[in-house]
């Protein structure tokens, strides 16, 4: 069970370049996400959206201002976070249950249990019977999937989602947005979902927070009646 807490949270980023000035990519950002949820992130392209992933990830530290998890703060990498990214990054040598093992193999969970698990994940997402395909015998949706099980077999305390079905076509994600409502049912995960599309926010979130850019900064965190599930 995690909370995440933004406390005024800045980023900015050097002058870099040409550039003379360095830029705010969030500003003064608060937000509370709670234990369970499914919080979606939604703003137009440079509002900050990856900005906030990537320090919740713990690949970045705000420039000031503090993130908890459960109150402790994020100080880098090393708790357990799983990130699924737009493009899938599988490894194309391995096939789809090889992929999901690889996160268990680094926390040396013995093999039995590491294709058991696997197997199980692959199941949730919809792969029973793809076990032993390669990336590239998959569908982009399947890829994604594969991605998703890869996370979630790992246990992570948060699962952290940056635009992950925005290269997909339409239908594979409507179909992908129902599965994960599903999935997030059934394992009732933390689940911090960042997207651009409105429709998507909307119809995935239970509380949607807003960005604005110029700098970003949590416009409004709205409520999402949940009429339509
Ligand atoms: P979004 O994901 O909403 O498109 P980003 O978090 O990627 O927004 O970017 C927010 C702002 O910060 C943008 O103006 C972007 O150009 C800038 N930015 C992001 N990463 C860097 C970086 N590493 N160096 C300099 N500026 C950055
Ligand atoms: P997206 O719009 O998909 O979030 P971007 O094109 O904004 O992606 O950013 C791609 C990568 O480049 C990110 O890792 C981001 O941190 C970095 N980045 C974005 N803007 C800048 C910038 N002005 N200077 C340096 N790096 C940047």
């Amino acid at each position: 069970m995690t909370t995440i807490t933004f406390d005024d949270v800045t980023k900015k980023f050097p002058a870099r370049g040409g550039n003379s000035t360095e830029v705010t990519a969030l500003s003064g950002v608060d937000l509370r996400i709670e234990s369970g949820e499914l919080a979606v992130i939604v703003g137009p392209s440079g509002s900050g959206k990856s900005t906030m992933l990537d320090l919740l990830a713990g690949l970045d530290l705000p420039t000031s201002g503090e993130i908890r998890l459960d109150g402790r703060p994020i100080t880098g990498p090393g708790l357990d976070r799983g990130v699924v990214f737009q493009q899938y990054a599988l490894l194309p040598w391995r096939t789809a249950q090889s992929n999901v093992e690889f996160g268990l193999e680094a926390k040396q969970v013995p093999r039995p249990q590491r294709r058991d698990r696997a197997r199980e994940y692959l199941d949730l997402v919809g792969l029973s019977g793809f076990e032993n395909h390669y990336p590239h015998q998959l569908s982009g949706g399947m890829k994604q999937r594969v991605a998703i099980a890869r996370s979630l077999a790992f246990d992570p305390e948060v699962l952290l989602m940056d635009e992950p079905f925005a290269a997909l076509d339409a239908q594979t994600r409507d179909l992908l947005q129902e599965e994960l409502l599903r999935i997030w049912e059934s394992t009732r995960k933390t689940i911090v979902f960042i997207t651009h599309g409105i429709d998507e926010a909307v119809f995935l979130g239970q509380r949607v927070a807003v960005l604005t850019s110029r700098p970003g900064t949590v416009k409004d965190v709205v409520e999402v009646e949940l009429t339509h599930r």
